[in-house]
């Protein structure tokens, strides 16, 4: 059979291992494995928003509520902007999948980072669109200004802080990187793992208000799936100027929220304790991987996230150390992939650090 022309070079997005994968894989008992790959909050969920979801499980017959106005108006309040200015998503990965759906097609260009989050790529690849990447491996936006300048993309992607690699840009360098960009190319500014960011240093802070009533064509994306522990919920959003958010409504599914997590995000969303707990622990934990880094002689990234990048020398194998690691029940991501002889860990909590530091010294 014959499928879209487009899919022919989509590579399939291949997630952290899954625990269920490694137990049946290895024979692993599930308690021996810790999962360090995707990024999730180790300290798990706001208890408030567990205990909010548990008094609703039983509303599952109907429908959700598809305006989604109890999370609209907590994101409203955060950002200090109107209901219309927002667009949920099932995960930010859904909202990306709408912008590019909304903005592009095989005759685009879409501009990203060399290294970057692989949706971007993929999506991209649906339309047919054409990607063009930069050289450097973190965002250079002079790199990127004279790309935009050459290829005239529809599209801009910027990963602030950026994954894989866990750097950050300053608010300020985008701000300024923005006001040289004609109105009518969409600048997606993702802040997936922001909430970590702001909190080792300020000056990364986006001000989301700001920043859309000073560009009406920029996008802030957001999730829950990782400060705020609802991976598994599938949550994210964008924050717009209404006339982009009104385009990607066209493209919405209905009810693309369950009920559960809506609710989960909702009441995560005003657990601010919960956050700050986890953006604080990680901080301390991040320091022991620099510590780490340091006394094996490894290169890291300086890392604004819940994760840290190990870039190994050339007689280190990402791919081999990140199996050797999987059969001791320890899921990494080895970044391959991106051609990078690197891997990528989440910083866990501090016995899974340890656990990791203690595994990975037999392998370096
Ligand atoms: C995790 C992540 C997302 C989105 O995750 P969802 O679970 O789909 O909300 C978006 N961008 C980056 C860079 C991420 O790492």
């Amino acid at each position: 059979m014959k499928f879209n022309k487009n899919l022919e070079n989509i590579k399939t997005y291949e997630t952290g291992k899954p625990i269920e994968l490694v137990v049946r894989e290895f024979g692993i008992e599930p308690k021996d494995i810790i999962k360090l790959a995707s990024n999730e909050n180790p300290y798990g969920t706001s208890p408030k928003a567990v205990a909010a979801v548990s008094d609703i499980v039983t509303k599952m017959a109907l429908y959700p509520d598809d305006s989604m106005i109890k999370l609209k108006n907590g994101l409203s309040k955060r950002f200090d902007v109107e209901n219309e200015n927002i667009i949920i998503g099932s995960g930010s990965d859904q909202v990306i999948e709408f912008l590019i759906h909304a903005k592009a097609s095989s005759s685009s260009k879409i501009l990203m980072n060399s290294i970057t989050f692989a949706m971007y790529e993929i999506y991209a690849k649906h339309v047919g669109a054409n990607i063009i990447k930069t050289a450097s491996q973190e965002h250079d936006l002079d790199e990127f200004y004279a790309l935009y300048k050459e290829e005239k993309p529809e599209i801009i992607f910027i990963c602030t802080p950026n994954n894989p690699t866990g750097d950050a840009l300053d608010a300020q360098k985008i701000y300024d990187f923005l006001k040289k960009i004609d109105s009518d190319t969409l600048v997606v500014i993702d802040g997936a793992y922001m909430e970590y960011a702001i909190a080792k240093d300020s000056s990364k802070e986006i001000a989301v208000k700001k920043l859309i009533e000073e560009f009406d064509n920029v996008v802030y994306l957001g999730t829950f799936s990782k400060a705020y522990g609802l991976g598994g919920m599938r949550v994210g959003y964008g924050v717009a100027d209404h006339n982009i958010i009104k385009e990607l409504y066209k493209l919405r599914p209905p009810f693309n929220i369950t009920t559960l997590s809506l609710e989960a995000a909702s009441v995560a969303l005003s657990d601010e304790e919960f956050v700050k707990k986890s953006v604080t622990l990680n901080l301390e934990q991040m320091k022991r991987y620099e510590q780490f880094a340091k006394e094996q002689k490894i290169d890291i990234i300086n890392s604004y996230t819940n994760f840290i990048t190990f870039c190994l020398n050339s007689n280190q194998d990402s791919t081999k150390i990140s199996n050797s690691l999987l059969k001791k029940g320890m899921i990494v991501r080895d970044l391959s992939s991106y051609n990078m002889n690197a891997i990528r860990v989440t910083i866990g909590t501090e016995e899974q650090n340890s656990r990791f530091f203690e595994l990975v010294k037999q392998f370096l």
